[in-house]
């Protein structure tokens, strides 16, 4: 059987799910969206992701036409249709058909969409070996123009910078903020370690509040590693110990350079390997 997406509360085959030229989710980036991680078949952080969406939502003053129950119910029934343990669902919020303008209140209702498929977004001996990460040029979206808080479905920003690692011939690229701190790679949080303390970028510098970075910060917190939010310079990821990448589809992913330079002794560190461990015992247990 074809892979089923859910749109709107019907099921569709994978190359038959299509949504309209008209929704301004096409036409403008209208619209808000999660990637969720699904494992024993026990949606990871399902609250967390409904209470960001809602967020993302009514930052963009956009209603969502089902509750969080029905989005849950819908999530689960994509799960169970496809036969899944273990997946990563896409779930997307779109402003709608609408006209050809910017307006959103022309659009009639927003549209739910649900993909359940399987992702692989790094390979692995990357979690053995550790990645190459560069930094980009383009900044992160300033939080006056929008906030990176909302996972909306504008990523050309993110885009531009992951067109400078490809070029670089890396997976991922380090962003700044506009005052020139580091905000967050272009899918995924950054956290570092230099004698024995975590330390993240804070929310105030611009990036999107991870899923993944808040359940690694509470494993800290189990297991008596010191972490700290705040605001972090390149220089201090070049002179830390170790680095690595959070995020739902690249869960704990260690990085070993970074625009050339060797993060530590160039090989995954201690603490990374503890948390990464940590959270894969985690994400299984609940
Ligand atoms: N930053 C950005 C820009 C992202 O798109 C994502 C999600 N892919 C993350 C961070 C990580 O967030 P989460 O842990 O909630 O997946």
């Amino acid at each position: 059987m074809a892979l089923q997406v859910w749109i709107d509360g019907t099921f569709y085959d994978k190359e038959h799910a299509k949504i309209s030229v008209y929704d301004h989710g096409l036409l403008y980036g209208d619209g808000v969206f999660e990637g969720i991680r699904v494992y024993n078949g026990r949606i990871f952080e399902c609250d967390a992701h409904m209470r960001r969406l809602f967020d993302s939502a009514r930052g963009i003053r956009l209603t969502p036409s089902l509750s969080k129950e029905q989005i849950k119910a819908a999530m689960e029934e994509t799960i169970r249709v496809n036969h899944f343990r273990d997946c990563y669902i896409r779930l997307l919020i779109t402003r709608g058909i609408g006209c050809l303008g910017l307006n959103p209140n022309k659009c009639a209702q927003p549209s739910v969409i649900v993909i359940a498929d399987t992702i692989e977004l790094y390979p692995p001996e990357m979690y053995e070996r550790g990645m190459s990460i560069i930094t980009a040029s383009v900044i992160r979206t300033h939080p006056n123009a929008l906030s990176p808080r909302i996972k909306s479905m504008n990523y050309l920003n993110n885009i531009l910078a992951k067109i400078e690692a490809v070029d670089a011939g890396v997976p991922e690229a380090l962003m700044l903020n506009g005052e020139g701190n580091v905000a967050e790679c272009t899918g995924d949080n950054i956290f570092m370690v230099r004698d024995g303390l975590v330390q993240t970028p804070a929310t105030s510098d611009g990036i999107l509040e991870g899923i993944t970075r808040k359940v690694i910060i509470e494993l800290c917190r189990r297991l008596a590693i010191p972490c700290v939010e705040r605001s972090l310079q390149r220089h201090d990821f070049y002179v830390a110990d170790e680095c690595f990448l959070t995020g739902s589809a690249a869960e704990v992913v260690p990085v070993t350079r970074i625009d050339g330079r060797a993060i530590g002794n160039g090989h995954p560190g201690p603490v990374t390997r503890k948390l990464s461990e940590a959270f894969h015992r985690h994400v299984r247990e609940g």
